[in-house]
């Protein structure tokens, strides 16, 4: 949405549909693009993430990636994007999306998390790993280890 009128006439008509942050739209272009914190290309659309810090938008190739940029630069708002793990491709608000985190997840960069539209998509991909764990954004960037 290019135009700031519109775009804020909207998200008053629309309030609570997801104008709270990542309301954004992301140009990612699957094997172009490259992740904002290791620079590596985007090739896999289902790991994508997003987010906005300073007017910019910038992307990356692993939910972990993210969350290790979020902490670095003190980001504690949920102003950020991420692919639909389950393949409709489809960008979930960070602050509606349910991350799971299971030692089966091969996430480009190896962070092992990936974002689900609902609680049930998220608990269908632990169990079918085996084991895991399923929280919301705030945890999920607090908790993700310092790398990558
Ligand atoms: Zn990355």
């Amino acid at each position: 949405m290019r135009n700031p009128v519109l775009s804020l006439l909207l998200c008053v008509l629309l309030a609570g549909a997801g104008c709270d942050g990542g309301s954004f739209e992301p140009n990612l272009e699957v094997g172009v693009s490259t992740c904002h914190r290791c620079q590596s290309i985007i090739e896999q659309r289902a790991w994508a993430a997003a987010d906005r810090h300073g007017g910019a938008i910038r992307l990356y190739d692993d939910p972990g990636c993210l969350f290790a940029t979020q902490r670095n630069d003190g980001i504690t708002g949920d102003d950020a994007l991420f692919q639909d793990h389950g393949g409709s491709g489809r960008w979930l608000a960070a602050g509606d999306a349910w991350f799971a985190w299971t030692g089966a997840f091969k996430s480009p960069q190896g962070s092992g998390w990936a974002a689900f539209p609902s609680f049930a998509a998220a608990q269908d991909a632990v169990t079918n790993a085996g084991s895991g764990r399923i929280v919301r954004f705030a945890e999920a960037r607090s908790a993700a280890p310092p790398t990558p």
